[in-house]
């Protein structure tokens, strides 16, 4: 079987290399960060994984589920009754024992089991294409050695305009190249922290208790709804969208925190600076995508395919949604697509061989 270069380590990336490795693919992921996960990465508190940005399943996470039930996992699984405070409903929330670092945890296993390598610190800086029509992607370490791997196919996991930043030696129309670029994206900071106690029992608020300015749109009460987890304290993540060209993008952690935390404090005055246990700051580049092309872009070049989130429409059919059932669905389509390509090249060869013959 051919070999198949992956860039990024989220939820798209290594499913597609569970996909490919198991199917016998040669599988190469570079990713830029030194850990796995993406969006979806997690941290430690105490002895529990915890996500550094809020998540939760949905019911109608039809794909995601799916791939639970494939891993063995559906049973690890809970359900809980979550209240949208503003919107006065409750709609069933499910959180995994032990995280979601217990579905990356498990895609991992099962793609160096099949073989598959995952490389760290791997910043892909081009792709280009040799005469022979493979491709040849391009990375930096983090000791700012170059690393190339040579491969027949590419799936790229980032967003849509860093892959144009990449590809500017391959052969893609100006057109693909200009729909690309145009799909824009918006940044999110997160302040997790690990309070005393909450002041809410809330698990997604959207509409807060006074009508103060706040540096965040939505506070996510985690341990509000999760509340059988041992961190030592209860976790909340005050979640704000955020320009690139805002000066509170480029200031130090501490200082957002503290920004951040003094908004909080003009909501819940009875909360105290000493009620703070830890926090952890992550700003995200390309958090959500602002719109949807329209066509379909998941492959701008033969054996190159684009698994972003913003492109998620043409897997479902259904309305785009941002979400990691999407992107679930879209990883499963990709994969599948060039499992089917990879078959039918192998079998116009053996025709070939045996036409010869
Ligand atoms: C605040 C927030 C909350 C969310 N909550 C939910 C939720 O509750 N439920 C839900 O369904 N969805 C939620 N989502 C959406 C969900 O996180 C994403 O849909 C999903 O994780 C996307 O996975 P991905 O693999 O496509 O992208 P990513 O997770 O972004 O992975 C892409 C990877 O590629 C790497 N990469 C990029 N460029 C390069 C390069 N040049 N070289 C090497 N590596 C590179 C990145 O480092 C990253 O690891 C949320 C998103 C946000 C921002």
């Amino acid at each position: 079987m051919s070999k198949v270069t992956i860039i990024g380590a989220g939820l798209s990336g290594l499913l597609c290399g569970m996909r490919l490795a198991k199917a016998g693919f040669n599988v190469v992921i570079l990713e830029e960060l030194t850990y796995p996960g993406g969006l979806l990465a997690s941290t430690h508190i105490g002895s529990e994984y915890i996500e550094l940005l809020p998540h939760h399943f949905r019911r109608t996470d039809k794909a995601l589920t799916a791939v639970t039930k494939e891993l063995g996992i559906d049973n690890k699984i809970k359900w809980y009754d979550g209240f949208w405070y503003g919107r006065a409903s409750r709609k069933k929330i499910g959180y995994f024992e032990g995280g979601f670092a217990t579905l990356i945890n498990l895609i991992i296993t099962n793609i160096t089991d099949n073989g598959g390598k995952i490389f760290y610190s791997a910043s892909v800086s081009e792709i280009t294409q040799k005469e022979d029509g493979s491709y040849v992607t391009s990375c930096v370490l983090s000791d700012s050695r170059k690393y190339e791997v040579e491969s027949r196919y590419v799936i790229f996991t980032g967003s849509c305009r860093t892959f144009v930043n990449v590809s500017h030696g391959l052969p893609m129309s100006m057109n693909t190249r200009d729909q690309l670029m145009n799909l824009t994206y918006q940044s999110r900071i997160c302040l997790m922290m690990v309070l005393k106690k909450l002041p809410s029992d809330a698990y997604i608020q959207r509409k807060f208790p006074t009508k103060t300015d706040t540096p965040f749109a939505r506070i996510v009460n985690h341990s509000a709804c999760f509340t059988d987890r041992n961190y030592g304290g209860q976790v909340l993540y005050l979640v704000g969208k955020c320009q690139i060209s805002d000066p509170l993008w480029v200031e130090s952690d501490q200082k957002v925190m503290e920004e951040y935390f003094s908004a909080y404090r003009k909501l819940y005055p009875l909360i105290k600076k000493s009620d703070l246990k830890s926090w952890r700051l992550t700003k995200v580049r390309y958090a959500v995508s602002d719109h949807y092309p329209d066509t379909d872009l998941t492959e701008p070049l033969e054996n190159v395919y684009v698994c972003s989130s913003a492109l998620t429409s043409f897997a479902t059919g259904s309305e785009p949604e941002k979400r990691m059932d999407s992107i679930a669905a879209l990883a499963n389509d990709i994969s599948a697509r060039l499992i089917a390509k990879e078959k039918s090249t192998n079998e116009h060869k053996e025709e070939a061989i045996i036409t010869a013959i």
